[in-house]
């Protein structure tokens, strides 16, 4: 299986396809006139943004120092950003139509995603219609029915067109939709298959659906029992592989050979996603699996503040959120909210410190791997410590979005993870800071 996630590091060859996207973004990025570097390491551009300080300027922040939140002005130009970078993506529709892929996290799915929080944040009926169409489009095309996960799988369609259709009031077809769901728990639930228990392809991509079903949807879809043999059967799986390697935690979990740490296949995505089913968790696999398990997993962190892609890697390169710091800070905050320890919270912050010093990444905008996935750190922290410094430091990273800049353009220029979906997505995020979320990973 091919490893999306270390995709873009590989050269960028242009193809035709490529040259057209690189013709798009180009395009779209000439109408902002701010300031950019080019120096910086080869994976980040330097930060030339003067970081939040007690005295700052009143001018060199978006930050409106007396109400706490985002001054007017910068608010308007999210908003005519969004619009203008929504506009382009629009026109761009015969191109990404073609696309062969219909999941969340590359394909025509994960564009509906962003069409759908579009609307709802800014209560346009006609890009919910949108992302319902496209939707059952991709529930129709998608060739595996048997893929698990809401990023990759049939089950990301389905779970997010069962979330809008009940939104339309649709409950009909959207308990159809979760009838294919629950239907691949048989799949999930074989302890003798080959199935991962990681975020893209495994179970906790899975158990991801399930929580965001009963999150959205009045009442919860989903039985507690079937949530509840999801996450014994991922605890088990990482109780018997990290004891058969002797490692000193509960739980370690490998995906094609590699025990990855990071958030997209890595030990810290499957504990986030355990911890946010918390009320389904027993008193032991709180305390007894997942607390010793984030204790392994501190001891990792480099003097940075960032964190190796996996077990015996000693390279501090990878800030993204897939590999790296920026995945784990979601994680450390919640650990901070459940068991009330500072010192997770000293940890997240320490990727936060990191995630800013290290740079701006140049191999895009998007959510996997690029600035935008990587400004989440900041709104997660504003969320919890309310500290101005992050709202600062986002808004720094939304700017850089829609600055001129030269980047590598992924696979799929257009995607909600890679692409410019995944840029728009955080760009309306950013206008309502304290109920961002990740999409596909903060339930
Ligand atoms: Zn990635």
């Amino acid at each position: 299986m091919v490893r999306l996630c270390f995709r873009a590091v590989r050269t960028y060859k242009i193809n035709s396809e490529k040259a057209k996207a690189v013709q798009h973004i180009s395009r779209i990025k000439r109408f902002s006139h701010l300031n950019y570097t080019k120096m910086g390491s080869s994976r980040h551009y330097a930060i030339e943004y003067e970081d939040f300080h007690p005295n700052i300027n009143e001018s060199s922040t978006d930050v409106n120092l007396d109400t706490g939140e985002l001054k007017e002005g910068f608010k308007q130009t999210l908003r005519t950003g969004t619009e203008k970078l929504l506009k382009n993506l629009e026109k761009e529709e015969d191109y990404w139509m073609k696309y062969d892929d219909y999941s969340i996290y590359t394909g025509t799915a994960g564009i509906a995603f962003m069409f759908y929080q579009y609307g709802k944040c800014f209560n346009k009926p006609d890009y919910i219609d949108r992302a319902m169409k496209l939707l059952k489009r991709c529930i129709d095309k998608f060739k595996s029915k048997r893929e698990i996960t809401f990023l990759t799988g049939t089950v990301g369609p389905l779970a997010l067109n069962a979330v809008v259709l009940y939104s339309q009031g649709h409950h009909e077809e959207a308990h159809k939709m979760i009838s294919g769901i629950k239907s691949l728990s048989s799949v999930v639930l074989n302890e003798n298959s080959s199935i991962p228990d990681e975020l893209l392809y495994g179970r906790a991509g899975y158990l991801y659906a399930l929580l965001f079903l009963n999150a959205n949807i009045s009442p919860p879809p989903i039985q507690d029992d079937l949530i509840k043999q999801v996450i014994a059967l991922m605890i088990k799986s990482g109780n018997i592989y990290s004891a058969s390697r002797k490692y000193n935690t509960p739980l370690m979990y490998v995906w094609h050979d590699s025990e990855y740490l990071g958030g997209a296949h890595g030990l810290a995505g499957i504990l986030y996603i355990l911890l946010q089913a918390q009320q389904y968790l027993t008193k032991s696999q709180l305390e007894k699996d997942i607390k010793p398990a984030l204790k392994f997993l501190q001891h990792l962190q480099y003097p940075s503040g960032n964190f190796p892609s996996s077990i015996g890697s000693t390279s501090d390169r990878l800030v993204h959120w897939c590999h790296g710091a920026p995945g784990m800070t979601m994680l450390f905050c919640l650990a901070h909210k459940v068991y009330q320890d500072e010192n997770y919270l000293k940890t997240a912050i320490q990727c936060g410190d990191v995630v800013w010093s290290r740079g701006l990444l140049r191999k895009g905008n998007g959510i996997c791997h690029g600035v935008a996935g990587n400004a989440y750190t900041f709104l997660c922290l504003f969320q919890v410590t309310k500290d101005l410094k992050y709202l600062h430091r986002a808004s720094k990273f939304a700017q850089w979005c829609l600055s001129p800049h030269l980047e590598r353009i992924p696979d799929r220029p257009y995607s909600l993870f890679e692409g410019l979906s995944g840029t728009i997505y955080f760009l309306i995020d950013m206008q309502h800071p304290l109920s961002a979320k990740f999409p596909a990973y903060t339930i």
